[in-house]
């Protein structure tokens, strides 16, 4: 992490790719600890809140200049002083961006003990955080009666489109919108109702036309909050997950707060980490398996190859350019 980039990060100046530095792979002392090979890295929008002056504090640490990147990730272990890891285990994490990490502090990472049949990457998206977004946060507030009305944003991303399949196997009709007919095809496909590309539909005329909307899954904030507030109905959920539309620019401000009232909305602002504890285990035991019996379909992936990738691939998740869950494959195996 190179500099605080003032606005959308910038390739190559935010984050610039380093091989300056190497390590013995026979010779590195592991203190106790494992030597991860990193395969598979994630590229997620809250990457770029992490971007940020060390002494503003968030409800996670903002990255150090001159250190590596830090997201969830896959690796394989490559030694280990640690009896509960053996070389060619594969582990889920918080890794660093370098193709070989030393970790001490191991609490945090699990062991990928049956993959199911499925990619590694699989486990940085639907079978990973945001799949465990979606999972968490929809179980947790969505209080979903069959034939109500969900309106999810970013529907085709790796969050929306889990939800989007939550929400249609509590029987509920969805809306949703994303950012180009692609991805408006692919969300019909996992069962949206209705699909529009905000970019070139409106999104208040959609919701008068087939809300009023009872559960809003908001992934963009700005505009599509907005919007979703004016065509609430009473008692409606809102699940304040992500505001990805303000997050490089001067806020938005937002119109129709007075609905909060008048219509009893409840607004539920979470980070996924405060609920993963209580469905972690539901979590594992039942997404992998619906994954590999077809009920559930995983989001469509962006791949970058290496870590030489890594500023390309930040900035077109922040604008919105990205075309399915991006990943980076660091290394094959
Ligand atoms: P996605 O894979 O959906 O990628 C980001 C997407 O955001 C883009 O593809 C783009 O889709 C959309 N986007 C980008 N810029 C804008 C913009 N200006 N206006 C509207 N949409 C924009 O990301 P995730 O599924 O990983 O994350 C979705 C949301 O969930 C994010 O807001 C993220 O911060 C949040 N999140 C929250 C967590 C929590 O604990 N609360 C945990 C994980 C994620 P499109 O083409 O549709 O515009």
């Amino acid at each position: 992490f190179n500099e605080i980039p003032t606005d959308y990060p910038v390739p190559g100046r935010t984050v610039v790719y380093d091989t300056s530095q190497a390590i013995d792979l026979e010779s590195v002392p592991l203190h106790g600890g494992i030597l991860l090979k990193t395969l598979v890295l994630s590229i997620d929008p809250y990457l770029r809140s992490r971007m940020r002056d060390m002494n503003i504090k968030s409800y996670m640490p903002a990255f150090q200049l001159g250190e590596p990147l830090q997201n969830f990730g896959v690796g394989v272990v490559v030694r280990s002083e640690n009896p509960a890891f053996k070389a060619g285990e594969y582990v889920y994490g918080v890794l660093p961006f370098e193709e070989y990490s030393v970790h001490t502090q191991v609490e945090d990472l699990y062991k990928i003990e049956n993959n199911h049949n499925l990619p590694l990457s699989a486990f940085v998206g639907t079978v990973g955080m945001p799949g465990q977004t979606a999972y968490c946060a929809w179980k947790e507030y969505a209080q979903a009666k069959k034939g109500e009305v969900a309106f999810i944003t970013t529907g085709a991303g790796a969050v929306g489109s889990f939800v989007i399949q939550l929400a249609k196997r509590d029987g509920l009709k969805v809306i949703a919108s994303a950012g180009s007919d692609e991805k408006v095809a692919f969300m019909k496909e996992i069962g949206a109702d209705v699909a529009f590309n905000y970019k070139t539909t409106n999104t208040s005329q959609v919701l008068e036309k087939e809300g009023p909307i009872d559960v809003y899954w908001d992934n963009v904030g700005g505009e599509a909050l907005e919007a979703a507030l004016g065509a609430a109905a009473k008692n409606a959920r809102f699940i304040e997950c992500g505001m990805i539309s303000q997050y490089n620019v001067k806020p938005y401000p937002v119109m129709n707060l007075m609905n909060i009232v008048g219509r009893e909305i409840k607004i539920y602002g979470f980070i996924m980490l405060s609920l993963l504890p209580k469905y972690r285990d539901a979590f594992y035991a039942e997404v992998p398996a619906l994954i590999t019996s077809g009920e559930l379909k995983l989001c469509k992936e962006d791949v970058s190859k290496g870590l030489e990738s890594a500023g390309e691939a930040i900035l077109a998740v922040q604008k919105g350019t990205n075309t399915g869950k991006s990943v980076i494959i660091v290394a094959d195996q």
